[in-house]
């Protein structure tokens, strides 16, 4: 008989995507619905992004491109990470990919042989359990429930990684929590990273120009410079510039693995598209009032968002400081009816409150925590009042 690869038998279709796609539906059938589930940001790239691209298409060679990514683009990253206070790194340092999903994937392939351990808070952003399965490697949850702030301990990062996993993998601003670690957080965490030097670490931090309250982002290699041999940063232009339909990822970090990324390239997609590079390169040496100008209306958007939750009984909700996602525990719930229909778990409540009231939320056991549910507040401003209004009154309804 013929059969797929085994591995095919541990991949899962995105759990994020069944939510909008239910919504979609409903929508199509004629449903007011709010959608708080795809993580996507609500704005377009800025009039030089896409000025570039024209240009571009006008000189495009057709010819296949650096397996790496060209120089200019690889400039313009490293110029552009400096700001983040990551220094001194050169393009041998560097790789790209098709969006840091395609990192991801690739940092899995070079890093994981079958049977590796790859250790990472919970919750976490699907994608991290769904990589170790396909790569056939072990994955080890570290649990972070609301009680703790969705933040990793020091002594729990002890704890795991004297297992001596090959991997650690951390987040930071967190999807699907949206919690950011405090400069302090960071220097504690990087004290106890270097006491493991056979883990790599990566920081799949590509929400890193997203960040509110003044809080600023830290990297661990600030803290313990000798991390740099070992730390492997990503990022992407996908939430930060509005591109992620452009898909345009990177990382930095040892030349080792830079080399092995861009050997997989040369395997799989060759090169990021000339047009796609040069609106990127646009979008990262351009001016900044994209990112700068969004910050400001996300926070606005999430302090909407906070005050909402914190009205709500029995709702446990760690104030999130970055990205643009709040991800309520709302265990509370269940055991409880809406309408008559009970509430066993996150999966029953988002289905109930889309299919009562049209709102879209993603269940929390997508990210591996199902006792809560993510709400990404990206939707049109506009829409945000009337959202949480009907997600109020969901609750004000239980039985
Ligand atoms: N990492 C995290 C934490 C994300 O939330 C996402 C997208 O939602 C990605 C990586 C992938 O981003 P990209 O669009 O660059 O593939």
């Amino acid at each position: 008989m013929l059969q797929l690869a085994r591995r095919m038998g541990r991949a899962k279709p995105s759990a994020i995507m069944a939510v909008a796609e239910k919504a979609k539906s409903l929508k199509a059938a004629g449903r007011d619905i709010i959608s708080f589930s795809i993580g996507v940001p609500n704005f377009l790239p800025a009039e030089h992004v896409y000025a570039a691209a024209r240009d571009a298409l006008g000189k495009d060679s057709g010819q296949y491109g650096s397996n790496r990514g060209s120089d200019a683009l690889l400039d313009a990253f490293l110029k552009h990470i400096e700001a983040t206070g990551l220094t001194g790194y050169t393009r041998a340092n560097c790789s790209t990919g098709i969006g840091a999903k395609h990192v991801l994937y690739n940092l899995a392939e070079a890093l994981l042989d079958e049977g590796d351990t790859i250790a990472y808070a919970v919750p976490y952003w699907t994608t991290y359990a769904d990589i170790a399965e396909i790569c056939n490697a072990k994955s080890l949850e570290l649990p972070c429930p609301a009680s703790q702030n969705y933040k990793l301990t020091p002594a729990q990062l002890d704890a795991a990684l004297a297992s001596k996993p090959k991997i650690f993998l951390f987040n930071n601003p967190n999807n699907p929590t949206g919690m950011v670690y405090t400069k302090d957080e960071i220097s504690a965490l990087a004290d106890v990273l270097v006491k493991y030097p056979d883990t790599w670490i990566v920081t799949d931090d590509i929400y890193n120009r997203m960040v509110f309250d003044g809080l600023g982002y830290h990297n661990f290699v600030h803290f313990q410079p000798s991390l740099r041999d070992r730390v492997i940063f990503v990022d992407s232009l996908s939430k930060t510039y509005g591109m992620p339909g452009w898909r345009v990822g990177f990382m930095v970090g040892p030349e080792l693995v830079a080399k092995a990324l861009t050997t997989l390239n040369s395997n799989h997609i060759t090169n990021i598209p000339e047009v796609v590079t040069a609106a990127a390169i646009a979008a990262l040496t351009g001016p900044q009032d994209v990112p700068t100008s969004k910050n400001a209306e996300f926070q606005a958007k999430r302090d909407q968002v906070m005050a909402v939750m914190n009205s709500i009984p029995g709702v446990i909700c760690p104030k999130p400081q970055g990205a643009f996602y709040v991800f309520p525990d709302i265990s509370c719930a269940f055991g409880k009816s809406h309408d008559g229909k009970k509430i066993e778990n996150d999966v029953d409540l988002c289905n109930l409150l889309l299919e009562a009231k049209g709102v879209a939320c993603v269940p929390g056991s997508a990210f591996g925590e199902p006792r809560a549910l993510r709400i990404s507040y990206t939707c049109p401003t506009a829409q945000l009042p009337e959202g949480l209004k009907r997600f109020k009154e969901f609750f004000a309804e239980l039985a």
